[in-house]
């Protein structure tokens, strides 16, 4: 027996079932980006390792511990992206996009690759769907993005619950940094090892730990909005403002700091309790300093990134009704020459947009009104010898069984006009 292969771990096939219901999430995503003025952005798989690594933190979870690296055949690092904003940056200095306007909103919709461990709502290769806003620091732009990420939601029906921060920035995070640190050393002995390292090198993420110790030993931590400076302040308070005024809910969340580097000012996340233990649906916040730190001329930024995986699971658990575009018509030929016959037939429908299915496999009268059954056909159209002598075939309305006669030349313009 020949070795049969299975997909990698923490990989996952979409079938002809799922494929449907992700075209239709993506069309709906797409369709949303658009009327936020959204322009979709496609960049390579993978990029040179030190863009991520540079991006990202080298300190963080996703550069230390989750990245596909590899050489090349030349010796060039590569990584399989594992977030796409570093791509965008990337692609936006290198082909000067902010020179075309004050502000470059880009989306992109593309599968990302992290050796994380595989669990429900965490794979090694998934997909996201995300935006960036870049040239501004207008509070504005960034509750553009999180309205954009809400309408997506909303659009679903999805409910969520909006987590908002601000991390400071350059000036007043490192005071900030400071302080934790000087609180975590009084409570050290009773953190996870884990937490205990991180002490030293990306101190902030031990807010975030899921552990209980960590949890119970971080409750009185300083808050970092008692640090922010003026501008970071009055920035925040100018999002949670317009958060208001445009009505979306949101719940303050001081410990929020996010897993990535990069961020600065706002921090968000929408979170799902539909979820289980990965109950993010996508986060995202601000990012002043990236476009510099990549070699751009300084740049304000903006934007979300969320699970597309997590979104079809929070679907399938509401039994969300997607409708898709099912065969139309079936044509059955009964003997070989309305068979061939039927072929043609259905190449002509077909390329007049009229989604049409044949039998392949010569089966009965019966098989193929079954099949045709199957595949939600709204009509069949049936061919035998005595139809191609009177060139008119008999149609069959499948949900009310009425069935009448069309001649052949004329089958186009019906289906075209009850299409
Ligand atoms: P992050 O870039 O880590 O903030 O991820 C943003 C969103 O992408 C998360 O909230 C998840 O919805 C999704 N996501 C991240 N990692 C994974 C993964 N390994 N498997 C599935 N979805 C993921």
């Amino acid at each position: 027996m020949n070795q049969k292969y299975q997909s990698v771990k923490g990989t996952k096939d979409l079938l002809p079932a799922e494929t449907r219901k992700w075209q239709f999430i993506e069309n709906r995503i797409r369709t949303i980006m658009h009327h936020f003025g959204y322009d979709e952005i496609r960049t390579p798989i993978f990029e040179e390792t030190s863009l991520f690594a540079r991006s990202i933190g080298e300190e963080t979870d996703i550069v230390g511990k989750e990245m596909y690296s590899f050489p090349d055949k030349g010796n060039t690092s590569l990584t399989l992206r594992p977030e796409m904003t570093a791509s965008v940056v990337r692609a936006y200095i290198q082909h000067h996009l902010g020179e075309q306007s004050s502000v470059t909103k880009l989306f992109y919709i593309a599968p990302m690759f992290r050796q994380e461990k595989p669990q429900a709502g965490r794979l090694r290769q998934f997909n996201q769907f995300g935006m960036e806003s870049i040239g501004q620091s207008n509070a504005l732009c960034d509750v553009e993005i999180i309205s954009l990420a809400a309408e997506i939601y909303r659009s679903f029906g999805i409910e969520y619950e909006l987590k908002i921060n601000s991390v400071g920035d350059s000036q007043c995070r490192p005071k900030y940094r400071e302080a934790l640190q000087k609180f975590l050393r009084s409570v050290y002995d009773t953190l996870s090892p884990e937490s205990q390292k991180r002490c030293e090198t990306n101190v902030l993420r031990v807010l975030d730990s899921k552990d209980e110790r960590d949890q119970e030993a971080t409750m009185n931590a300083p808050s970092i909005i008692d640090f922010l400076c003026a501008d970071c302040k009055s920035h925040f308070d100018l999002v949670i403002q317009s958060l208001d005024a445009v009505g979306i809910r949101y719940v303050l969340e001081h410990r929020l700091v996010r897993g990535l580097d990069y961020y600065t000012k706002t921090a968000f996340e929408f979170i799902s309790n539909n979820l289980g233990a990965q109950d993010a649906l996508g986060g995202g916040g601000r990012y002043d300093n990236l476009i510099e730190e990549l070699g751009g001329d300084p740049m304000p930024a903006v934007g979300y990134a969320a699970g597309i995986e997590r979104l079809a699971i929070v679907l399938e658990k509401k039994q969300f009704a997607f409708s898709h575009e099912s065969t139309f018509l079936y044509i059955v030929g009964l003997d070989d020459e309305s068979r061939e016959f039927a072929f043609q037939k259905a190449l002509e429908l077909r390329r007049n947009g009229i989604t049409t299915e044949i039998d392949f496999a010569h089966r009965s009268l019966k098989a193929q009104m079954r099949e045709a059954n199957k595949l939600q056909s709204r009509f069949v159209v049936i061919i035998g010898d005595e139809e191609m002598k009177k060139q008119t075939a008999v149609v069959k309305t499948m949900a009310s069984g009425e069935q009448f006669y069309v001649e052949f030349p004329n089958l186009l313009s019906y289906f075209d006009s009850t299409k």
